[in-house]
């Protein structure tokens, strides 16, 4: 009996993602085109990852060099671009050291076990709860989407771990419960992304920070969308006049080389020993080589200036919009990562947008994400309000 393995109507990849019926094959700054030429207006950055824009000069000439050197390197042994790049994050963050991984989920996995066992072996507490906000989003790993306060992720995969606890955003009433649950680690996101483009209220983000190091519990920001310059500085925990103990980030940090990191300050490093953690691919040659070239990039431009300018721009244009649309009901976010709250299918306007040659997102049924790059220029911004415009009056005609 011969089997053909050819002939099957299933796709060989995991169905996993619901996919937009375009291939995209090229890229360059803010533009991206599919196999048959059509060139779109990227503002979606690869999900705020190609910060710098698509295939961008620096990192590619850095990542180049490396291609030429070594590819991968054990942990076993030392990695000068790890050493280099963590250097950078730790001179310009409030962190001292730094974890390399490979992806966001990652990154708060290793947040999240830096945070237990800190707390089993520094504070010698055998349970320690970790506290999570409502409509976070965490990432996808067994403990990252238990982390994650969304039904929606979590659904299907009881039992979840154990020890979180969560509460709701913004609500500065809700915190005293932490004099209660005495967790020993709070995770949450200065802008949930995922989660609808929410902006932390400064006042709740403070309290939550006093209230943290009254206790002794361990400030973590899951900075993975908010991080590499997407809100006009390098982290967005600066604009909040805070100082946490743990920063995860990923996604922005090699320009779309996969790479993770967290960034601890010294007290909670000690969470981990050598041998308590560790990763293959983590923060391996190439992976760092991105990550330098693309962090002394935005430190050494002036994108985080350009980033505060453009993105006034934006907003002014985008306000504009929502006065022609009443569809359009609120503008929400930071920056660059911006969202539209739509009373309409928002994923309907990502799907129409697509048709007028421009990419954006959602983040919830009725949020219109919009991630331009951090490089995206004024006249890129005009073509793009054009052509959201023309998607809005289509909308608006029921077309
Ligand atoms: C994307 C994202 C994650 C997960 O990152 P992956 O690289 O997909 O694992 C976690 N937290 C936040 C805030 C994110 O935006």
């Amino acid at each position: 009996m011969e089997t053909n393995h050819s002939i099957s109507l299933i796709s060989p990849v995991m169905a996993t993602y619901t996919r937009f019926p375009v291939t995209i094959v090229k890229g360059k700054g803010s533009y991206v085109w599919d196999e048959q030429g059509t060139k779109y207006l990227d503002f979606t950055s690869g999900i705020a990852t190609c910060n710098l824009g698509h295939v961008p000069e620096t990192v590619k000439e850095k990542l180049e060099e490396q291609l030429q050197n070594l590819w991968h390197c054990s942990n076993l042994y030392h990695i000068p671009n790890q050493q280099e790049l963590a250097a950078l994050l730790t001179a310009n963050s409030c962190g001292d050291q730094v974890f390399f991984c490979n992806s966001g989920a990652e990154a708060n996995e290793a947040a999240l076990k830096l945070a237990r066992r800190y707390a089993n072996k520094v504070k010698g507490n055998p349970s320690p709860t970790i506290i999570t906000f409502q409509q976070s989003f965490h990432g996808r790993t067994l403990a990252t989407l238990t982390a994650t306060g969304q039904d929606k992720i979590q659904q299907g995969f009881a039992p979840l771990a154990p020890g979180f606890s969560y509460l709701p955003y913004n609500d500065i009433a809700a915190l005293y419960q932490l004099n209660t649950i005495r967790p020993a680690a709070v995770l949450l996101e200065l802008i949930q992304g995922e989660g609808g483009v929410i902006p932390a209220d400064p006042e709740w983000v403070q309290k939550l920070a006093e209230i943290c190091q009254e206790n002794g519990i361990l400030l973590m920001v899951d900075e993975i969308q908010t991080g590499m310059g997407r809100t006009g500085t390098l982290f967005a925990y600066e604009q909040y006049g805070i100082e946490p103990d743990v920063i995860s980030i990923a996604k922005g940090l090699g320009s779309g080389f996969p790479i993770g990191a967290i960034i601890a300050k010294a007290e909670a490093a000690k969470g981990f020993d050598p041998g308590s953690h560790g990763s293959t691919f983590g923060g391996n040659p190439l992976a760092t080589a991105a990550g330098v070239a693309t962090v002394s990039h935005i430190l050494k431009s002036n994108i985080l200036e350009h980033v505060k300018e453009i993105s006034a721009y934006l907003d002014d244009k985008l306000q504009s919009l929502k006065k022609q649309f009443p569809i359009i009901e609120d503008i929400r976010g930071k920056g660059l990562l911006k969202g539209l709250v739509v009373s309409a299918n928002a994923l309907e306007i990502v799907q129409k947008a697509m048709a007028n040659n421009i990419l954006i997102l959602t983040a919830g049924p009725s949020v219109v994400r919009i991630l331009p790059p951090l490089t995206v220029s004024k006249n890129e911004i005009n073509e793009f309000i054009i052509e959201l415009e023309k998607t809005f009056q289509s909308i608006e005609k029921g077309e």
